[in-house]
């Protein structure tokens, strides 16, 4: 919900206070109205002189009220004596004597009004809340969504993904009569701007249903309740509308590993979504779709199976897709001849899709700036210098590119020698940064028995240290070294802990758990272990630096290879032979 509207609903609330608080104050001055109060002497004088001809009196109150002929009423105490009402009756007043009964009566007068104006105050704010509950969904909701897969350049893969999910919504009855199980829930994971929102909304316009499009931010912003009441509010809407997609963005505003901090607004409206989802059945036609780029620390209950049990990725795209990218969004904008959007694709690693989109805008903003009708190249390369400034990326393209090769020899390094040493498969290899790094592998480590011979542990820690080693075997020298290597060193660290700690395989120390006995005690000779291992993992490199080379050169090329790639370069003319 936006600030406007938490405004407007707070001078509500505080209004309707106000009123509730002035009529209480209303009736309570009545009560006390200015009746004068005399003495009960002059009481006795005023009933003597005959001006009281009656009354109305409760024997029991400590007080009474009473009028004289003129009709002006007094307050006076009641003396509560045996033989009062004798002394009236003497002076000729009329007595009418209310009991206890009235006292009663009064009570449930003032509580039955009470009560009138709590349950009207509750219904007006009720009528203002369910307002602001109700209209954000509204707003939200998109009948005629006009994005289609052809919006989208690039992501291939989450967009054949996709298509099934467009054909059960076209046709949800096909599926359920056969019996067919959807996902309900869907989550697509990268880093932002890559075009998650886009693929979603493609998805509803390609299917030609409604779209209802909700950040998990605006469930959070609530008063309390409001956000679980909200997300009922808005499955009810869905189900009407089905089929159709429900978008949660950021979904990890309000599903994030819970416990850390319990946030029970956060908790109340989360455990509403599970229990919309847990209730009801994909044959309801209604798919939910939520995005985040922290897929890692999701809460975990939200991702069990029948919630958003079917995870797709969305990556930052390469070469070939920014291009595309670029093609798409200046498609429509006059380009100058000398705009040449296949180098500007090469010198723009690590944008999104919404990176990309800007930087054509900025760089139209900068023609018409200029006068001219035409964007060009200067246009292009000022808006790329200063989305570089702003990125915080180093302004000096030379230094980038020095970067970029360092990026490929690390990560090339890392592939190489997992080939070379360990059986495991590598899908890809990367030097597009990722929401976690720099660049990276993707091991995929054999399915085996989880027993690693003291042969394998040496050669993990060696697969660690060779993006460092493939540093230095590229520079020559130990100066220009970078800080890219932490995570492996971390990584290699708890290996070689666990080597003399825990799996007892030091020739020293043997089968001993150190760390029990005293702690660092094994520390020189891990020294000499990681030394070992990484002057190992060096000459490894060197001998194979023929390899090393074309790996990296590839993937400076490409960015990304695979395994066919990493085999054909690692094994080619061994293969060949056979
Ligand atoms: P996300 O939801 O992943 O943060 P969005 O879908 O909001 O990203 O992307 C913002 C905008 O960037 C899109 O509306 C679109 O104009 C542009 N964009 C992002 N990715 C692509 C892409 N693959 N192809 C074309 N445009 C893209
Ligand atoms: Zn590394």
């Amino acid at each position: 919900m936006d600030k406007e509207k938490q405004k407007r609903i707070l001078a509500m609330v505080m209004a309707g206070l106000i009123i509730g608080i002035a009529v209480f104050f209303y009736i309570q001055s009545r009560e006390s109205d200015e009746i004068e109060e005399i003495k009960y002497t002059e009481f006795e004088k005023m009933a003597e002189s005959g001006e009281i001809k009656e009354m109305e009196i409760n024997f029991n109150d400590p007080t009474f009220t009473f009028k004289n002929s003129s009709g002006e009423e007094f307050k006076t105490d009641n003396p509560r004596s045996f033989n009062f009402k004798k002394f009236l009756l003497d002076n000729e007043i009329d007595v009418e004597e209310v009991g206890k009964k009235s006292v009663i009566v009064d009570m449930l007068m003032s509580l039955f009004m009470t009560l009138i104006s709590v349950v009207v105050m509750v219904f007006l704010l009720r009528s203002v809340l369910n307002q602001s509950i109700a209209s954000p969904n509204l707003n939200h909701k998109t009948e005629n969504v006009v994005t289609r897969f052809s919006d989208i350049a690039g992501n291939e893969e989450s967009k054949q993904d996709m298509m099934f999910l467009v054909k059960f919504l076209k046709e949800p009855k096909k599926y359920i009569d056969m019996g067919a199980k959807l996902p309900k829930g869907v989550i697509l994971f990268g880093a932002p701007g890559t075009g998650k929102t886009l693929t979603a909304r493609a998805i509803a316009g390609e299917a030609g249903v409604p779209f209802f499009n909700v950040s998990g931010s605006d469930f959070i912003e609530m008063y309390a309740g409001l956000g679980a009441k909200r997300v009922r509010t808005l499955f009810k809407e869905a189900k009407e509308s089905a089929p159709c997609i429900v978008f949660i963005d950021e979904i990890d505003a309000l599903g994030t590993n819970r416990g850390e901090q319990s946030h029970s607004e956060k908790d109340q409206t989360i455990n509403a979504l599970l229990a919309e989802m847990d209730g009801f059945n994909t044959t309801d036609g209604v798919i939910v779709m939520a995005a985040t780029n922290r897929m890692e620390d999701l809460d975990k209950a939200l991702i069990r199976p029948g919630r958003f049990d079917r995870h797709i990725a969305v990556e930052l795209p390469e070469y070939r897709d920014r291009l595309n990218i670029l093609k798409l969004h200046s498609s429509n904008k006059n380009m100058g001849d000398d705009v040449d959007l296949d180098a500007l694709s090469k010198m723009t690693i690590g944008f999104s899709g919404a990176a990309l989109e800007a930087l054509i805008n900025e760089a139209t903003i900068n023609a018409v700036n200029r006068g001219s009708k035409v964007v060009e190249n200067e246009d292009i390369e000022e808006a790329h210098f200063k989305m570089l400034i702003k990125g915080n990326k180093k302004k000096d393209s030379d230094r980038t590119k020095k970067e970029t090769e360092l990026v490929a020899y690390h990560e090339g390094g890392h592939a190489l020698m997992a080939k070379l040493i360990t059986d495991n498969d590598i899908p890809k290899v990367t030097i597009i940064p990722s929401t976690s790094g720099v660049g990276g592998v993707t091991f995929n480590v054999p399915r085996r028995i989880s027993l690693l011979s003291r042969q394998d542990l040496e050669n993990e820690i060696m697969v660690l240290y060779s993006g460092r080693a493939a540093e230095e075997v590229l520079k020559g020298n130990r100066d220009e070294i970078t800080t890219g290597a932490s995570n492996d060193i971390e990584r290699a660290t708890e290996l070689i802990k666990g080597y003399f700690n825990n799996y007892g395989m030091s020739e020293k120390y043997g089968m001993i758990k150190i760390s029990s006995i005293k702690e660092g005690e094994y520390l020189e000779e891990a020294i000499e272990m990681s030394k070992r291992l990484y002057s190992k993992t060096l000459n490894l490199l060197e001998e194979n630096r023929g390899k090393l080379d074309q790996i990296a050169g590839e993937l400076l090329e490409k960015e990304t290879i695979v395994e066919d790639d990493l085999d054909r370069i690692i094994f080619g003319e061994e293969l060949e032979e056979v």
